[in-house]
């Protein structure tokens, strides 16, 4: 005579040889020991098709976390953008102001002259914005607030 019965653990069926009752036999499911009950307490059997669902839901949250781990991936990915752009970042965006005043050398204009050479020092694509700038200043022989121009170059460096 068989028995058949569940193993508490993980509801593995088995079939066992009556004279198997009371043995210590390692669930072929989960590997744990089970002792194998009494022919009077397989009516466990009855209860089997609930205990093999319950099992495959059981699988269904072992299948969970096999799931997550392409998600934490997906989380992780838009860190990279992140630093690329804090990489980009790096370089501060400076303010070069160039009066033509300051640039007239003993009765010379050499703003043109300047510009060009500070602009000759950066790259181009460092250069955010160029910008014309006006401003007054006092003129020390005549005492009168004149208004003048210079330029205004934003870049990154
Ligand atoms: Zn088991």
């Amino acid at each position: 005579m068989d028995l058949t019965f569940g193993c508490p653990h993980c509801k593995q069926q088995m079939v066992v040889d009556a004279t198997g009752t009371g043995s210590q036999i390692e669930c072929p499911g989960c590997g744990q020991t089970v002792t194998v009950p009494e022919a009077s307490m397989t009516n466990i059997h009855t209860a089997n098709p609930i205990a093999s669902s319950a099992a495959a839901r059981e699988e269904k949250h072992f299948a969970v976390p096999v799931h997550d781990a392409p998600a934490e991936a997906l989380i992780k990915k838009p860190n990279k953008p992140l630093e690329v752009a804090a990489k980009e970042a790096q370089p501060q965006v400076r303010i070069k102001c160039i009066k033509r005043t300051d640039c007239v050398e003993v009765g010379h204009d050499r703003f043109d002259e300047v510009v060009s050479k500070f602009l000759g020092q950066l790259d181009q694509e460092d250069i955010v914005v160029i910008q014309p700038l006006a401003y007054t200043h006092m003129d020390i022989g005549t005492r009168a607030l004149l208004t003048d121009y210079g330029v205004m170059i934003v870049y990154k460096g």
